[in-house]
């Protein structure tokens, strides 16, 4: 298993037609980049930076933060870091004081969390921005804001952005002028305004754990509810589609970011639908590649084509499975 791994890590991300594919990984922690690139990671697509802040009694400093960051980019060795900022919440709890303290609300995952919180918390949001462009002064950095809801959120968020660019620049601190600003797609009335937003920034990740629970109403952490959870149900399949083509017709790259991106019986599919770009927990590449260098584009759009006229999680289920076993 090890030597065929080994294997996989030294071949190209292409479909058996020649189609390039970018397979990048999810981390929480800098010390976890060298096994990515083993396992065959050619970058970061989502740096989760709320572990830097679970790992700590106090909100990590500017500096303490930065470290974290340099530390990232140096093992990436010129690869893309894609930093999303802070998505802590009701999956991710914080004892810091004021941050993440969910007690208070009913429905904590349709409450004050991720970018909404950064936005309530401007000091501590712009100092995660002032380390994230420091950073980027020393490597291709990406800053990814989670869970926008709105235009006028992703707007505000950007508007941060630029106060923090034009506080650095009367400091004389260097950084990348050209750092592109993408976001997540989690939620569903972002999914079907897509459009719109792909003229306002340089990327999407699609975040899929998030943008089921909320398209189907199902808490990603309850298991009484576990069997009603399905990425690939076909609602899911329609607002992915969307997504994908907006970006395509604007002409940003968009990645899939969630769970989804690492299991076999996705990747057809999601290749059919247009996806190019994957990021995934770094034990899932060496499996995902394999599967994507068995097959054609144009075999994949049949399969997305035919899994999207089923009326159930469970046909499509069945079918991408059924698919999967023949080419593997
Ligand atoms: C997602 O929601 O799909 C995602 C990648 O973010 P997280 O799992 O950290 O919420
Ligand atoms: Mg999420």
């Amino acid at each position: 298993r090890e030597q065929k791994r080994g294997k996989l890590r030294d071949v190209q991300a292409v479909t058996r037609d020649g189609t390039p594919i970018e397979l990048l990984a999810n981390i929480e922690f800098a010390s976890e980049i060298p096994g990515a690139l083993d396992n065959g990671a050619e970058g970061v697509g989502l740096f989760r930076t709320e572990f830097l802040y679970l790992a700590a009694a106090e909100e990590p400093t500017e500096e303490g933060q930065l470290k974290g960051y340099r530390d990232a980019i140096r093992h990436l060795a010129g690869r893309p870091l894609t930093i999303r900022t802070l998505d802590l919440g009701a999956d991710k709890l914080s004892g810091l004081a004021g941050v993440g303290e969910d007690d208070h609300e009913r429905n904590p995952f349709l409450g004050c969390r991720s970018i909404r919180l950064s936005l309530q918390n401007l000091p501590m949001f712009k100092r995660q921005l002032r380390a994230i462009l420091r950073a980027s002064a020393e490597g291709p950095v990406r800053i990814m804001f989670p869970l926008i809801s709105g235009v006028m959120e992703l707007r505000q968020a950007k508007m941060v952005l630029n106060d923090v660019i034009e506080d650095l620049d009367d400091e004389g601190i260097a950084f990348d002028r050209s750092v592109e600003v993408g976001m997540m797609i989690e939620v569903p009335s972002v999914a079907i305004q897509a459009r719109c937003f792909a003229e306002e920034v340089d990327f999407f990740s699609i975040g899929t754990n998030d943008l089921v629970q909320y398209t189907l109403a199902v808490d990603r952490c309850n298991e009484r509810v576990a069997p009603l959870y399905s990425a690939c149900h076909p609602a899911v399949l329609m607002l992915l589609k969307e997504v994908i083509r907006a970006a395509d017709r604007t002409g940003i790259p968009v990645s899939l970011c969630g769970e989804m991106a690492g299991q076999p019986e996705y990747v057809m599919l999601l290749l059919g639908l247009g996806l190019r770009r994957f990021s995934m927990t770094p034990p899932a590449i060496p499996e995902v590649k394999q599967v994507l260098r068995a097959v054609s584009i144009e075999q994949c759009r049949r399969v997305a084509g035919k899994a999207s006229r089923f009326d159930s999680d469970r046909e499509v289920l069945n079918f991408v499975r059924d698919e999967l076993s023949r080419v593997l």
